[in-house]
């Protein structure tokens, strides 16, 4: 599988080891409010993109950082009069409840910040034994004149790095502008022992400690949103490259595109957001995770409400040819036809084709709209063997897209209850839908009004017709 590996500018093919295991780690949410579905479209990709690799025999271990202690969830502490503590764990059980209801659930072991502060200090104190950290004032900070290869990942020179439009930490004794905190000293709660003074750690450390303590120093893949990959990712290769000296520390890095408003991202910060919860409440989880894999996870999304409706209109056609293909299962007809088989077969392979590229869902999604548009002129013919054969073959992508079988609640159309319609409502169809062939609309009309006085209504669609209980 290639994929488009930022380190080095390019689609790499993706290798695990021997036994095809990989280590991937994503930047998980740092937990002071509910989540957005900015977040959503970073969670979902991912998300997808493990279980693919995992149906496709790869051993994935998914590793998520939960950010349980950081300034904003001090400050929101505050806001409200409680602790920090009682913050963060409201809102992680929000992330949980909001990640269920989306599907995402490939994660192998969420971590959180505040398990691994014992990780933090050994990796700060090596820093320190090596002079690359150094101590001031309000904190620890990290030296990068120190690491020659800082701004790697981003492609950012040293004095472009230290330009000030990034968030770089503040803090007036630093050495270079650029340099990021590894820890804060403070004496007010949450704080920690440390052997140096107590206080708290910064953001970048997190995320090394939790990986080595998990992975050792060097893995597969590291994944988040873009806005990460300055000063947060390089920050990261910086730390872990400069303790352990083994290059690379990460062999590929996968950013995603921005969900925006307008062309602008959507952020807590902007105060554009939608939060998934609001979403869900006027849509439903299924739209959203359709609406994200819709689109190449590096392009950026725009949301707007005429997008989402498009999302609704293309999500019931799949409904509509769900309910069919159900209605093909209760037939009793086994014999399988050739033609069938080759469009499952020429459809396999084609999203496979588009998924092994970068993992280019919309182009896989584009394929399975064109398969359905193929068997629907043939549904009222498949056989039960066909429609079994069909049934499986959508499984198999739904294993990781998820949006194609959905709950009863969440179905866009009808399905049709094919025992509830008696046998001469079939026959009765069948000879209208010959009489429209022969152009006899006058008859087909007759049969339309016998089968109403019956309890029926048949409706055409450009696809074929529907039976409903009026
Ligand atoms: P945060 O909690 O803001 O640090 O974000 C958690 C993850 O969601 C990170 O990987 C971010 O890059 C990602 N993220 C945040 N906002 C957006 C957005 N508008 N579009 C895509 N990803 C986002």
């Amino acid at each position: 599988m290639q994929i488009q590996n930022t380190l080095t500018r390019k689609k790499d093919t993706l290798e695990g080891d021997k036994e095809k295991k990989i280590n991937l780690f994503v930047w998980g949410p740092t937990v002071y409010d509910h989540s957005h579905i900015g977040h959503a479209r970073t969670y979902v990709f991912f998300d997808s993109f493990v279980k693919y690799l995992r149906k496709n025999g790869y051993d994935v271990f998914y590793l998520q950082n939960i950010t349980d202690i950081d300034d904003k969830i001090i400050a929101r502490a505050n806001e409200n009069q409680i602790s920090a503590k009682e913050i963060a764990s409201t809102f992680l059980k929000e992330y949980y409840s909001d990640m269920e209801l989306l599907k995402v659930n490939a994660v192998s072991r969420y971590a959180k910040a505040t398990e691994c502060i014992k990780e933090i200090i050994g990796q700060i104190e090596r820093l320190l034994e090596k002079g690359i950290a150094y101590k001031k004032e309000d904190g620890i900070y990290y030296d990068i004149s120190k690491f020659k290869d800082y701004g790697k990942l981003s492609k950012r020179t040293t004095q472009q790095a230290e330009d000030g439009t990034s968030r770089i930490d503040e803090g007036v004794e630093k050495k270079n502008k650029g340099d990021f905190c590894v820890w804060k000293f403070s004496n007010k709660e949450p704080k920690w022992t440390t052997p140096w003074k107590e206080g708290r750690p910064g953001w970048h450390i997190e995320d090394t400690a939790i990986a080595e303590s998990f992975f050792g120093p060097q893995y597969d893949v590291h994944g988040g949103g873009r806005d990460l990959m300055f000063p947060h990712h390089e920050a990261e290769i910086a730390l872990m490259e400069g303790i352990s000296e083994k290059v690379p520390f990460v062999r590929y890095w996968m950013h995603t595109g921005f969900l925006t408003v307008n062309g602008e991202k959507m952020s807590k910060s902007l105060g554009n957001f939608v939060t998934i919860k609001d979403f869900i409440k006027k849509h439903s989880p299924r739209i959203l995770r359709f609406f994200i894999l819709k689109s190449h996870y590096r392009s950026p999304l725009d949301y707007e409400e005429k997008n989402i409706n498009q999302c609704s209109v293309e999500l019931r056609k799949i409904d509509q040819f769900i309910s069919d293909i159900e209605c093909a299962c209760q037939e009793n007809t086994k014999e399988e036809k050739e033609e069938i088989k080759t469009i499952i077969q020429e459809t396999r392979q084609k999203m496979k084709a588009a998924l092994e590229d970068d993992f280019n869902t919309p182009l896989a999604i584009s394929e399975l709209f064109t398969f359905i548009n193929k068997i629907n002129p043939e549904i009222k013919n498949l056989s039960s063997l066909d429609a079994k054969n069909i049934t499986e073959f959508l499984k198999g992508i739904d294993s990781f897209l998820e949006f194609i079988f959905c709950c009863k609640e969440e179905r866009l159309v009808c399905y049709q209850d094919k025992e509830n319609i008696s046998k001469e409502i079939e026959r009765l169809t069948k000879e209208r839908e010959k009489a429209r062939k022969e152009k006899d609309f006058q008859k087909a009309d007759e049969i339309r009004k016998k089968i109403a006085d019956m309890g029926y209504c048949i409706e055409d669609t450009k696809d074929g017709f529907k039976i409903k209980k009026i």
